[in-house]
Parts: structure tokens; C-alpha cells; sequence
């Protein structure tokens, strides 16, 4: 049966262990090797650094989280509530997440009203929800985010 990832939600084949876009690994997978695995701590800062934002305040602000919970969610929006707050106009109130898997981080839009990007080879693409690696530079409104997972 083909499987739902608990991370990004992404439908997986039944054959595959691991998910095809956050790499979390199948809930109800049940050996030993892949057990041991999917409990291992992952021990890691998360930076989050602003390279460009109408919000003059903003640029060159930089947001270091640590992270021990292999699927730790960051949260990143306009509103306060968010772990990293984005007071850019074009951003939405609750924007965006930000997933960490031992294999990279996950950007998800939370169905913001102007889209999360992901900045690649001098163009832009719209993602929805995707392993962007362990760096990756994305924009949200005006503000340009680069996204780097470090170990601790
Ligand atoms: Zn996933």
C-alpha cells in the first residue's frame, strides 16, 4: 500500500523505505537497521540568513537554531508567532515551514498567497513542498532567505 509521509505529507510506492521527498523514513517500517536509524538524533544548527528584504531592518539578520528531533518544524512567517518573523508586506502571516530530516531541510508552503521560491541557477521556481538539501536559498514577498543546515 502506498504510504503518507508524517513529515511532508507526501504520498510514497509501498516498496519505497524512505520518503522521496524529505527522506523521513516509513513509519511502519520495521527492521532493525532502519529502526535504529530513525531514532538517531540528528545534532545540527539550522541558519536562517536574510540577503535581501524590502524591510531595511531585516538584511543581514541571521536566525541559528539548534536542532536535536530528527523532524524538527521551523516555522516562518509575517506573524509574531512564528519562530523566524518575516515583517515583509508580501509575506503571509504563516508562510512558510521549514522541515529538518538528516538528509536536508524541507520548505513547505503553508498556502501562502504569494508563493515560497526556491533560487537556483540564476532563475526561480515556485515550490510547494520540497528537499532543498543542506543549503538552499529561497524567496518569500521581498525577502530572499538562505537556508543552511550545519552540523553542531
Ligand atoms: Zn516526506
Amino acid at each position: 500500500m502506498p504510504w503518507r509521509c508524517p513529515i511532508c505529507g507526501t504520498e510514497n510506492r509501498d516498496d519505497a523505505l524512505t520518503c522521496r521527498v524529505c527522506g523521513a523514513y516509513k513509519p511502519e517500517a520495521t527492521t532493525r537497521r532502519v529502526a535504529q536509524i530513525a531514532k538517531e538524533p540528528v545534532s545540527a544548527a539550522l541558519l536562517v540568513e536574510v540577503l535581501e528584504s524590502p524591510v531595511e531592518s531585516l538584511v543581514g539578520r541571521r536566525f541559528e537554531i539548534k536542532v536535536t528531533t530528527p523532524g524538527a518544524v521551523i516555522s516562518v512567517g509575517r506573524a509574531v508567532e512564528n519562530q523566524i518573523v518575516v515583517p515583509d508586506p508580501a509575506v503571509s502571516r504563516r508562510h512558510l515551514r521549514l522541515i529538518v530530516t538528516s538528509n536536508g531541510v524541507v520548505v513547505e508552503d503553508l498556502g501562502s498567497s504569494n508563493g515560497t521560491y526556491l533560487v537556483e541557477g540564476g532563475g526561480e521556481r515556485l515550490i510547494k513542498v520540497e528537499n532543498v538539501g543542506r543549503q538552499a536559498v529561497v524567496r518569500v514577498g521581498g525577502t530572499k532567505l538562505r537556508i543552511a543546515l550545519l552540523p553542531s
